[in-house]
């Protein structure tokens, strides 16, 4: 007997919430930012702001424009996180196993609890009316269900917001992979799909049916991997038992030489932000941290100290190591910035005293999603800077550690 799994991803979902608790704002478009000011970022917009061209990444400044009218609201994670809870606990009475993958996404294993897709498919109408009589009239929606965890959150993606695709068979996975966009599916972002591209693959039927040693040998085991998703073959997370790495890093050498500690910041913040990501995507947290520049000739400032509580956002990291910065004297140009994080352990999930934190967790890998799926820095954490774009767009990266 297949597996039945079941994927549930909310529908826009940030802007959603603000508009259960706050009934002036349905119907209205309504965008949740980053960060109110204008650099911030829009992390969720409704479906109002959606039609108006309103989508996630966009700057604030510019959805003013594409509408005017637009309401933007600052995110509030312990608002988000309450809402979460009280989803996963209606989840939680369907199967002994469910899989949080998100802030508004979770994978739910059925295998057992219903006989067959036809039978998962009624359950899902069912939560869908659920979420809206316990939790909130205007949460709405989509759930895909097939029999691997790829093609359950595939079916989800491509079915219409607040609906339900089942892929139950290997001739409904034809039909819906036919001139399909490759970028559609979970883990091809634009950089891949070149590459898949140039391979004569355009769409991810093709990628289905294109030679699997062919592939291997042209993208790795990557390549396998993409190939074994849209083949329906289950591509079990099982720790390889490699050991966690002992810290992680980057550096990046300076195409400016300087002593100009407002441009250094910025620098600074993009390496805090590719080690957060990296921390963030080992599912580990910091409790020390490493900082240092080479000036120009004779050496360089280093410095590794333990800190009190455990790194895990890039405002977290960022501050420290800005710290130390601000407090040093420059002597000389700088032509070399290096950051890096160790002491790591696995991230821990018990809600602890300080449950704001732990929303502003679920908030960062929120927005590494985002940019997984787009590219690197479409939201940028805050208005760090009052130089706006000028370190994002000018100043490009090289991943060495
Ligand atoms: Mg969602």
């Amino acid at each position: 007997m297949p597996r039945i799994i079941m994927h549930i991803d909310m529908n826009s979902y940030f802007a959603s919430v603000e508009q259960q608790a706050n009934p002036f704002l349905r119907g209205r478009s309504v965008g949740v930012c980053s960060y109110l000011s204008p650099g911030g970022c829009i992390i969720a917009s409704s479906a109002e702001a959606k039609a108006r061209g309103i989508k996630t990444g966009c700057r604030a400044d510019k959805a003013r424009i594409l509408d005017p009218d637009v309401v933007l609201l600052e995110n509030e994670p312990a608002k988000y996180r309450s809402t979460t809870e009280k989803i996963f606990a209606i989840l939680k009475s369907y199967s002994g196993t469910i899989e949080p993958y998100s802030i508004d996404e979770a994978f739910i294993d059925l295998t057992g609890w219903v006989s067959d897709y036809a039978k998962a498919a009624c359950l899902a109408r069912e939560i869908q009316s659920r979420i809206k009589d316990e939790v909130g009239e205007w949460l709405n929606c989509s759930i895909g269900i097939s029999w691997t965890k790829f093609l359950a959150k595939f079916a989800g993606d491509i079915a219409p917001k607040k609906g339900v695709l089942t892929i139950d068979s290997n001739e409904k996975l034809v039909e819906v992979l036919r001139d399909r966009p490759l970028c559609d599916a979970w883990g091809i972002n634009v950089r891949t799909e070149a590459r898949l591209n140039i391979l004569g693959i355009k769409d991810l039927l093709d990628l289905r049916n294109f030679r699997e040693d062919k592939i291997r040998h042209s993208l790795g085991r990557y390549g396998q991997y993409l190939w074994s998703n849209v083949n329906g073959i289950e591509i079990s997370q099982v720790s390889d038992g490699s050991p966690a790495p002992k810290s992680i890093g980057h550096s990046y050498c300076l195409p400016k030489k300087t002593t100009d500690k407002k441009y250094l910041s910025q620098v600074l913040y993009k390496l805090c932000e590719k080690t957060g990501r990296r921390l963030r995507g080992n599912g580990l947290e910091a409790s020390s941290m490493h900082i240092g520049w080479s000036y120009i000739r004779d050496g360089g400032y280093f410095r590794s100290f333990k800190t009190k509580e455990k790194l895990f956002t890039t405002e977290e990291i960022f501050r420290h190591a800005n710290q130390v910065l601000e407090k040093t004297q420059l002597i000389m140009p700088v032509r070399m910035l290096a950051v890096s994080v160790g002491t790591l352990l696995p991230v821990t999930s018990q809600l602890s005293l300080f449950e704001d934190y732990i929303s502003k967790k679920e908030l960062s890998l929120a927005i590494d999603k985002i940019n997984d799926k787009y590219r690197e820095y479409t939201v940028v954490r805050g208005q760090m800077f009052n130089t706006g774009d000028m370190a994002r767009d000018r100043i490009g990266f090289r991943k060495i550690g």
